[in-house]
């Protein structure tokens, strides 16, 4: 790395010309690896970092430590700032000029509420950009050695929210029920039971094969696998961040787990 680097992206010159605007970049999954190279130079170079509790430590120590950092994590139940503040926090910080990094986990358009926070900006005129992360389901899926699509057991794959608001009756069970394909929860770990019964109910096997994996990417992951009739005793023994994946790839697991090994190894 040298110096001084002359300003090449629209958000670099933005920055030089003192308009404010924010920049919301996906973490991955926790990895620091995993980082794109994008996101690493706007950590390193950041201003503002507002950021979530998804964010890994590893990545946290990556910022500038000259950056002013904003905490805003939110708990299933448990908002540490409500949307709206976030929301508010974005915009107060870049009308003064400021450049914000808006730091999420994993991917900020997958159930990271980016869409939200971006529209919140545009009354303002406030510019913006979008920095792509890995998804938690590809993170814990490739490091779990569970290939989410194989030609031999699926065509496809489906992202799924299991944080519920109201009810389940949101979902579409009766086609999730039928689903050949591979079906990932996230925010799933409270609502399993209710999730493998609604399946069950609609027509899914109570054999088809499941997994959690649980902390992925991170050298604590964990992968629990089992059937989906026993779902909800496997998500008992998961903490979070876990994710739940539905379907026959998750056998492959048994054979394609690459990742524990490494770690095993490296202590
Ligand atoms: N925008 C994020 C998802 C936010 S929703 C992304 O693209 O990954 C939060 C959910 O993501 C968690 O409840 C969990 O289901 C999942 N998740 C995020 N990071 C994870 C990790 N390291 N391991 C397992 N699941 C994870």
């Amino acid at each position: 790395m040298t110096g001084q680097a002359i300003p090449t992206t629209t958000s670099e010159l933005q920055a030089v010309s003192h308009t404010g605007k924010v920049i919301l970049v996906g973490s991955g999954p926790g990895d620091p690896d995993l980082l794109t190279v994008k996101a690493l130079r706007l950590l390193q170079q950041a201003e503002v970092v507002v950021h979530d509790r998804l964010v890994s430590e590893e990545i946290i120590a990556l910022i500038n430590p000259q950056a002013e950092c904003f905490f805003v994590g939110k708990q299933a139940g448990n908002h540490c700032v409500p949307q709206s503040g976030i929301n508010q926090l974005l915009v107060d910080l870049s009308l003064q000029g400021k450049q914000v990094i808006r730091l999420k986990g994993g991917d900020p358009f997958i159930f990271g509420r980016g869409g939200e926070e971006l529209e919140a900006l545009l009354p303002f005129n406030i510019p913006f950009e979008v920095v792509p992360g890995i998804t938690a389901a590809s993170g814990c899926a490739a490091y779990a050695g569970i290939p989410l699509t194989h030609r031999d057991y699926t065509q496809g794959v489906q992202f799924i929210t299991g944080h519920l608001k109201n009810d389940s009756h949101q979902l579409d069970w009766p086609l999730l029920g039928k689903a050949t394909h591979t079906l990932v929860f996230y925010m799933g770990l409270t609502q399993s039971t209710g999730i493998a019964n609604n399946l069950i109910k609609h027509g899914m096997d109570v054999d088809m094969p499941v997994a959690i994996v649980e902390k992925g990417t991170s050298k604590q992951q964990r992968t629990l696998q089992g059937s989906l009739k026993d779902l909800g005793d496997l998500a008992a023994q998961a903490e979070s961040p876990s994710l739940i994946i539905i379907g026959q790839v998750t056998q492959l697991a048994s054979k394609l787990d690459w990742f524990s090994a490494t770690l095993n190894t490296a202590e």
